[in-house]
């Protein structure tokens, strides 16, 4: 392995309750150059919590010190709370015509996550957006509604803001450049996570930031089709049930490597999108 290859993954989840936790995962992710980690909240439950405020508040705790724990690590790390979109639509299903109560909880947990970020304590918000599966229509207009506000705080606070989103190729990232126009974002702080071909194609060429999972078939279309001006990531949830969900954090560097030493990608492109992204992106400072 070259010497200055140092591999970043773009947004992971670690459980330090049901799962390995960051310590397990940053020395795993060391032993293969990993550098840089986007830490993001996991819905309460997966914490053994409830789906209240309150539980909301423990597990933005949880992640808080998980953050911690990886700069104690040696890691680089960014770090996100959220409400993810497949919990508002779980909240709208069961009781569609009192959706206001749904609005509301976001609200006030967004309020939270934003008093957050400016105490420092966590950089910014993520995941939040809407559901990648056919769902009811109120849950899709309330998830657009508080994918607004989420924006909105994001702007207000300069911070970055990770993004779940349907992969509808044009239709998804049209949506987000206009919405980066309309609200006043600045682009280097909204990020599309977890991007298929067609919608990272449509998303490179309206110019908006995304990170890929780092699967072998995704890895090899996207090297060939896109220039080095995204971020790779393993949407890893740390959840020993469901182990096959998503990669590794070193599974992704492993693929890396894999098509490398196949020569469908340079060093240089590699580095790029590994250091040079992330720099710019998080104002970190390269290891
Ligand atoms: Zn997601
Ligand atoms: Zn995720």
């Amino acid at each position: 392995m070259s010497a200055k290859l140092v591999f970043a993954d773009g947004h992971s989840h670690t459980n330090p309750v049901k799962g390995l936790g960051i310590r397990n995962i940053a020395k795993k992710f060391k032993q293969v150059n990993g550098w840089f980690i986007a830490l993001v909240s996991l819905p309460p439950h997966h914490y053994g919590l409830d789906e209240t405020l309150e539980g909301y508040k423990k597990s933005f705790d949880i992640l808080i010190n998980e953050c911690r724990v990886a700069r104690e690590e040696g890691l680089r790390v960014t770090c996100f709370a959220g409400i993810h979109p497949a919990e508002i639509d779980r909240m709208v299903s069961q009781d569609p015509k009192h959706s206001e109560k749904v609005i509301e909880f976001a609200e006030q947990a967004l309020n939270y996550i934003a008093k957050l970020v400016k105490d420092g304590l966590i950089d910014g918000i993520g995941e939040i957006g809407r559901p990648h599966y056919k769902a009811a229509p109120e849950s899709f207009i309330a998830s657009e509604i508080i994918l607004r506000r989420a924006l909105e705080i994001a702007r207000d606070l300069q911070c970055p803001v990770h993004l779940h989103l349907e992969q509808g190729g044009f239709v998804t990232a049209k949506s987000i450049a206009d919405a980066i126009s309309l609200l006043q974002l600045n682009r280097e702080k909204v990020i599309l996570h977890h991007v298929d071909v067609l919608t990272s194609v449509h998303a490179q060429s309206l110019g908006l930031l995304f990170t890929v999972p780092g699967k072998l078939p995704i890895l090899s279309e996207v090297f060939k089709r896109l220039k080095p001006v995204y971020m790779i990531e393993s949407d890893f949830i740390d959840d020993p049930k469901r182990p096959g969900v998503s990669s590794y954090p070193w599974q992704i560097v492993e693929n890396q490597l894999k098509l490398l030493s196949e020569g469908m990608v340079s060093e240089e492109y590699l580095y790029k999108i590994n250091v040079d992204v992330i720099t710019r992106v998080y104002g970190v400072t390269p290891p």
